[in-house]
């Protein structure tokens, strides 16, 4: 990828953003498991940083991908997780469709406030029976009068306590197949019939997670996402977004595990020496670099093909899966390295551990990212997903 001078300016603006408005509140956010989204999105939105890619007449940048990216890997210098987390499902997650294939009015009712920082944004795809399999969603939007009835509940989403809004996707017709019947609509959270539960998780915790219940909530049909029955195809479409944002997302974060741990074992002795001194550690800690940085020249390579129009599902699945190894990994293999330090709650390193470790599972499984690596190798029994 070609970095230009407006890349490396959103950079630095993204990294002071981090380092000035986020990193000093984060350990209170952990704490509390639920960080102020609204204020920090409107702070965001105010530096023009939550519609990068979207058309400048919904007052997005009309910048292409690869900024998104550069933003993305810039979060990662955050203390936690959660937070870029749920920074990139509101601009690379539950907005892409809409931006997509939304009519004028849509956009301008929740995507321009959503560029603007004024609302917040939620994904509502997996649901208590199951995440992996998409195509099994039970929830229905039924068409009555001008209106859908939705019915269902939608689990582990991000951003669910707070969002005002939900980019939901549901079985709009018992017709055409699992891969066609079911459509994107646009939830707005306030609506009769929605409840809330929060999730308390063992890492990423200053991102909240609710579990959603609909009991007949009505939306206008016009929240309708593009034409019934592309529900599926479109976040299949949108995944690939949210895929690469999680590549790019771990990147610095992982970075700064090793950074920190090679500080910590320089000054730490044992047996008259430094720790680091050991072959075993700077040999770990040097090869560990090196995977980080193959990671980095993949999602790169996937972005710049995403950017030329290409299709990345293959590149993008294999960042995905990379990325989620690679985290467990490092982070494991430096929490050794911190020995009892790396085992208390308020360490960074314990706290990458456990946020890392959402990454082989949110967002599409490892396993199901090698079924569809699998697929394009042309390696997948017929009949298998
Ligand atoms: C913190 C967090 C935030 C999330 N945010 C959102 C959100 O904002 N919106 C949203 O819609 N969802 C969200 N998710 C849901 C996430 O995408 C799902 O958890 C994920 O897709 C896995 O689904 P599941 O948990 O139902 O696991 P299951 O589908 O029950 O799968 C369990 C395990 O089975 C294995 N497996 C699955 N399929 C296969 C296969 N084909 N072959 C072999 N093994 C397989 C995998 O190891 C998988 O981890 C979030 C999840 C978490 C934990």
């Amino acid at each position: 990828m070609q970095f230009t001078d407006q890349h490396r300016q959103l950079d630095d603006t993204v990294t002071r953003f981090v380092q000035q408005e986020l990193n000093p509140y984060i350990d209170a956010w952990e704490k509390a498991e639920e960080f102020p989204s609204h204020e920090v999105f409107k702070k965001l939105g105010k530096l023009g940083l939550l519609g990068l890619k979207y058309p400048e007449e919904f007052g997005g940048a009309g910048l292409d991908f690869s900024y998104s990216m550069v933003m993305a890997e810039a979060l990662g210098a955050a203390d936690c997780g959660g937070v870029p987390m749920a920074i990139g499902v509101h601009t690379d997650m539950c907005t892409p469709a809409l931006a997509r294939f939304g009519t004028d009015a849509l956009r301008r009712e929740f995507l321009t406030p959503s560029i603007d920082g004024d609302l917040v944004g939620c994904l509502g795809v997996s649901e208590p029976g199951g995440g992996s399999d998409v195509a099994a969603v039970k929830t229905t939007a039924r068409k009555q009068g001008g209106d859908y009835v939705i019915n269902g509940s939608k689990m582990w989403i991000t951003n669910g306590l707070k969002a005002d809004w939900c980019c939901l996707l549901a079985n709009t017709s018992d017709e055409g197949g699992p891969h066609k019947n079911k459509s994107l609509i646009i939830v707005p959270m306030d609506a009769p019939g929605i409840t809330r539960q929060k999730i308390h998780k063992i890492g990423m915790n200053s991102s909240d997670t609710a579990q959603l219940f609909f009991d007949n909530v009505r939306v206008p049909q016009r929240h309708l996402i593009g034409q019934e029955g592309m529900g599926f195809m479109f976040q299949m479409m949108q995944f690939q977004e949210e895929r690469l944002f999680g590549a790019a997302s771990s990147l610095r974060g992982l970075d700064k595990v090793i950074d920190l741990t090679i500080a910590y074992t320089r000054e730490r002795k044992a047996f008259g020496k430094s720790l680091l001194d050991n072959q075993v550690q700077h040999f770990r800690l040097a090869e560990l670099r090196t995977e980080i940085e193959a990671l980095r020249a993949l999602t790169y390579r996937a972005v710049e093909m995403y950017v030329s129009g290409k299709d990345v599902t293959k590149l993008a699945s294999m960042a995905k899966l990379k990325c989620g190894r690679l985290g467990r990994e490092v982070t494991d293999a430096c929490l050794q390295f911190w020995g009892g330090m790396g085992y208390t709650m308020d360490n960074l390193v314990s706290r990458a551990w456990r946020d890392q470790r959402l990454v082989s599972i949110g967002g599409g499984a490892d396993e199901v990212m090698l079924g569809i690596i699998a697929k394009f190798e042309g390696t997948l029994p017929k009949g298998q997903h």
